[in-house]
């Protein structure tokens, strides 16, 4: 039998997926969510959602984080965290779609 299984905004650090250490430049992964910014919540309880679920829930995690982001007044494309943190190398002094698509 399954528990039904919510993807929730992870409560430490409220969907950013990590801490900004004192603005240096320096970014640490959250530990609660593993820095994907959500947790799945079972039966009351908060679990890091394992990398290896991120693709299956790559349209609901978008949708949340879009979510998120509206509430903070962003009106852009939605960015899940590791998208921002892989572009935040990209941005300056190069052109973005010279770069290779990881995927
Ligand atoms: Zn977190």
């Amino acid at each position: 039998m399954k528990h039904s299984r919510t993807i929730v905004r992870c409560a430490s650090c409220d969907g950013f997926g990590w801490f900004d250490e004192g603005g240096g430049g320096q970014a640490e992964d959250c530990d609660w969510c593993a820095g994907a910014g959500y947790v799945y919540r079972e039966g009351g309880r908060d679990s890091v959602i394992p990398r290896s679920d991120y693709t299956a829930l790559a349209e609901e995690l978008e949708a949340l984080e879009l979510q998120r982001l509206r509430e903070l007044g962003y009106q852009g494309v939605a960015k899940k965290p590791w998208q921002q943190r892989i572009r935040k190398d990209t941005q300056l002094g190069r052109n973005p779609y010279n770069e290779p698509e990881d995927d």
